[in-house]
């Protein structure tokens, strides 16, 4: 099975370093690649570049699909819970493989709350909404851009399903991200972790932050969006290919109309403009208690969701 570059034909740890010095290190730069620039970047003969491509486009099933087969393919998406079930029966039946999950919301909306515990949930057995089978677990990525990660919560979190804490901390895969470039070459270096170990989850808590710091005001909003849509992109590729359920947050304000400065956050606050996903858009309600709402999502029905966020994690 080709699952890096080093699997293909033909490409031998010489010919790997140089495609990888060149800037193709993973399958899907080799796919969209051409014959020439690939022989150029990495010595090879034309005729071995195009055997590369072809090899790496099978290895992502790039191809024409009938539509039978794109239904097939979407049927097998699975999903886990979040802990509430409000809250799966909106996302009709919980967080889905193959696809960006954005939580979009003002501060203490629950957002990092729902990250902390769909990380835990997605290490549970497939009958319990989780998507560990027998001899494999589930593991989870948490790239944290704001510091809010916090051990305590997956502690308690894990203890409610009776798991052993410290088994669901060890499958969790944590890492701050300093800056938008590092955040986007964490998920490029993804690509080759991903299937390796067994993840089925990738958090991005939050998406957007280093972005805003890094890129303010109306003069930067072009560049931003275009680099935030290449990692959108990015992630959504991942999601794809290797079956991983991406989540990401997006913290804006709560009254968008009064912050007139930032216009992305005037048309409703999610990123997920050009990106195939799904947008749950939540608001703080008395208490404890949170309310999710469906954005902008054809496949699922409108409506809100009630859901709690307790001392042992999200519930109804
Ligand atoms: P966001 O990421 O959207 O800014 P969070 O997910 O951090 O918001 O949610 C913060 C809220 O979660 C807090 O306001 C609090 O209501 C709730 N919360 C955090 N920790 C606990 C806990 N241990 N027990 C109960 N509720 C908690
Ligand atoms: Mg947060």
């Amino acid at each position: 099975e080709v699952r890096s570059i080093t699997d293909l034909p033909g490409v031998g740890p010489a010919t790997a370093n140089k495609l990888i010095e060149a800037g193709y290190a993973t399958l899907e730069a080799i796919a969209v690649a051409t014959p020439q620039e690939l022989s150029a970047a990495a010595g090879i003969p034309i005729t071995t570049a195009q055997r590369i491509i072809k090899a790496a486009r099978e290895a992502l099933d790039i191809r024409f699909k009938t539509a039978l087969e794109v239904k097939k393919e979407r049927m097998q998406t699975r999903k886990i819970t979040t802990g509430s079930r409000n809250l799966d029966d909106l996302l009709g039946g919980g967080i889905e493989t193959k696809t960006i999950t954005e939580f979009f919301g003002e501060f203490g909306s629950g957002k990092t709350q729902i990250c902390h515990q769909v990380a835990v949930n997605v290490q549970l057995p497939v009958e319990k909404g989780g998507l560990s089978t027998p001899d494999k677990v589930a593991k989870a990525v948490y790239i944290d851009t704001e510091g809010t990660f916090r051990w305590e919560r997956i502690e308690a979190m894990s203890k409610r399903w009776g798991l052993d804490p410290d088994e669901v901390m060890s499958n969790i895969l944590y890492i701050r991200a300093i800056n938008s470039d590092h955040q986007m070459a964490i998920v490029d270096e993804l690509f080759n972790i991903v299937p390796k170990e067994n993840i089925k989850l990738v958090i991005v808590d939050s998406v957007t932050g280093h972005f805003r710091a890094e890129y303010p005001g109306r003069e930067n909003l072009a560049a931003r969006q275009q680099k935030l849509n290449r990692h959108l992109h990015q992630l959504s590729r991942l999601a794809e290919i290797y079956d991983v359920a991406v989540i990401i947050t997006n913290q804006v304000m709560a009254k968008p109309d009064v912050f007139y400065g930032d216009p992305t956050q005037a048309v409703g606050g999610h990123v997920l403009y050009h990106a195939p996903g799904v947008r749950v858009q939540l608001r703080k309600s008395r208490g404890n208690k949170r309310i999710a709402r469906i954005v902008d999502a054809p496949h699922l029905p409108e409506g809100e969701a009630v859901f709690m966020i307790t001392d042992y994690g999200i519930a109804d």
